[in-house]
């Protein structure tokens, strides 16, 4: 895959409602049981590495807390 993703979580603005984990179609994501958000929620986290930097999760999260990146493969930045 030429391009490579992931994403930050703001725990300050995720509530725990789970869109993004049910809208990613690579299913890399999950709630984090393990940990609360300063408001007392369950926040979005990665589980996997095959994310593609497709932005829907970001997309579709109703408090914008998530920020995805994208990464070139080295074949892909020298063009
Ligand atoms: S950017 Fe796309 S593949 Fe990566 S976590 Fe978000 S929805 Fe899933
Ligand atoms: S869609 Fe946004 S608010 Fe909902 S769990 Fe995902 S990151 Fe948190």
């Amino acid at each position: 895959m030429a391009v490579t993703g992931w994403i930050v979580v703001d725990d300050h603005y995720c509530k725990g409602c789970s869109l993004c984990v049910e809208a990613c179609p690579q299913e890399v994501l999950c709630l984090d049981m393990d940990r609360l958000t300063p408001k007392g929620y369950h926040p979005a986290k990665m589980i996997e590495e095959t994310c593609s930097g497709c932005g829907i999760c970001a997309v579709v999260c109703p408090d914008a807390a998530i920020t995805v990146y994208r990464e070139k493969s080295e074949k892909e930045a020298r063009r």
